[in-house]
């Protein structure tokens, strides 16, 4: 028995934990739990829980349904919306096969593969996420669309609004699950609020990001409010991303650091970026997997809709951000055009996957965006190199279905569930005939 697992059990004990939930992710990114008893929890971390796979999205073929979810004993944590009356932990689970061979369509065990592939380099991989949201009054709306909790803008004070108070909530009980908060202020849609998680290595990120998604919503229904992370619930508003900062470190140096380079950036950092421009038409359908995430990256608001990379420039789709002199451990680069839907671990091994490839084949970093996208004309745009990121879902899909890069990090499971999945989703819009074209047109045509 590990002295982790052997920590959990004593905890159970002495904590006197009625429940312990396992979690995980499907491939569609939605978090699943099932409750233990404590007196499972020794089995469970000896042969793993059962339960059936093909019930589950994406997760088996219905050939192969048997699945087992095997607790990790480094994610336990009590959780502090049931911890007075009947203490509950929860704890994140690797998923296998009855045979012990880690399920393929497990997200994290993408993820555990892509950052083995990073290993064998010599690299860990490290992100840090500034995760969006709206707080509307309620999921229900009418005519008017949804109605958010205030009208105020980016970083404004929000005097007895809800936001506020909201955030203290979240942050403290982020904070209990051992999830540290950098910043956390309101964003410029009203009742748009953002919170911004310190970085970690790559699987507690998305570890971190699942339980960041549960713990807003379980304060936004406390306080009798509703949270959304779609990316663009409010049309004329901006929309809500996911802009995640990445870096590689060799041991303890940050392997984005060069003291002598141009912002710092250094010849593994500059390929790292020219990768994840080179692929990222190709891997935006897993970065921005809905039909709705289109409607953000291409509607204005500072979301990123052109493939180019900028110091200040927040129009790009890559920045390398202003860090303190001296402050070489952070030197990182922010990706800007993940939402805040996205499957976390899933996105994250496709980022990794594309900056790795740069790096191994030493792609050229193209020239810096100077200006912003929006001020130059498609002729610009185009004589700079500055191509489009996909305009649409089905755009993504097409151009991701020819990517042997996605297909080879995501594995062939994930990678036929996602084409096949969001295909559908896809079918099933262009069914619709929308208010938008009722009224421009019914009246006139
Ligand atoms: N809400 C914007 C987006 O959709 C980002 C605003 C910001 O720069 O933080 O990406
Ligand atoms: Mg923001
Ligand atoms: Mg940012």
């Amino acid at each position: 028995m590990s002295k982790q697992r052997d920590f959990v059990l004593r905890t159970i004990e002495e904590r006197g934990v009625k429940f312990v939930r396992l979690w995980f992710t499907d491939v569609a990114g939605t978090l699943k739990s099932v409750a233990l008893a404590p007196a499972e929890v020794e089995g469970a971390f000896a042969e793993g829980l059962g339960f059936d796979g093909s019930a589950i999205e994406g997760m088996t073929r219905a050939y192969e349904s048997d699945l087992l979810a095997v607790p990790d004993p480094s994610t336990f944590q009590l959780l502090p919306w049931r911890s007075e009356t009947e203490p509950t932990a929860r704890m994140f689970c690797d998923l296998s096969t009855p045979n012990g061979e880690p399920a393929a369509a497990d997200p994290r065990n993408v993820l555990r593969r892509a950052l083995a592939r990073a290993a064998e380099r010599g690299f860990t991989y490290y992100t840090h996420p500034e995760i969006e949201f709206y707080l509307l009054k309620s999921a229900e709306f009418g005519a008017e669309g949804p109605v958010p909790v205030d009208r105020a803008g980016y970083f404004d004070n929000v005097p007895g609004g809800t936001a506020h108070d909201f955030r203290r909530a979240s942050v403290n009980m982020l904070e209990d699950l051992g999830i540290s908060v950098e910043f956390s202020h309101h964003e410029g849609g009203p009742g748009q609020n953002e919170i911004d998680l310190r970085y970690a290595d790559a699987l507690t990120t998305a570890d971190n990001i699942m339980t960041f998604r549960t713990v807003v919503k379980e304060v936004a229904i406390s306080q009798g409010v509703y949270a959304t992370f779609m990316p663009k619930p409010l049309a004329g508003q901006p929309g809500s991303g996911m802009h995640t900062h990445l870096s590689l470190f060799e041991g303890d140096t940050n392997a984005f650091y060069d003291p002598g380079a141009k912002y710092q950036l250094s010849q593994t950092g500059r390929r790292f970026v020219a990768g994840l421009l080179r692929h990222a038409p190709e891997f935006t359908a897993v970065t921005n997997q809905y039909i709705n995430s289109y409607k953000r990256l291409w509607g204005g608001d500072e979301a990123p809709s052109y493939v180019s990379w900028g110091h200040l420039n927040r129009s790009a789709l890559v920045r390398v951000p202003l860090y303190k002199p001296g402050k070489g451990g952070s030197a990182r680069v922010e990706y800007r055009a993940m939402d805040s839907a996205a499957n976390p671990y899933l996105a994250f091994s496709v980022m990794l996957a594309a900056g790795l490839k740069g790096i191994e084949e030493e792609y050229e970093l193209p020239p810096e965006a100077e200006h912003s996208m929006g001020d130059l004309s498609d002729g610009e745009r185009r004589a700079m190199g500055f191509d489009p990121l996909p305009t649409s879902l089905d755009h993504a899909l097409a151009l991701m279905q020819r990517s042997e890069l996605v297909a080879e990090t995501l594995g062939d499971q994930v990678f036929s569930y996602l084409i096949r999945e969001k295909s559908q989703e896809v079918a099933a819009y262009r069914q619709q005939v929308t208010p938008y074209e009722l009224n421009s047109m019914l009246g006139t045509i």
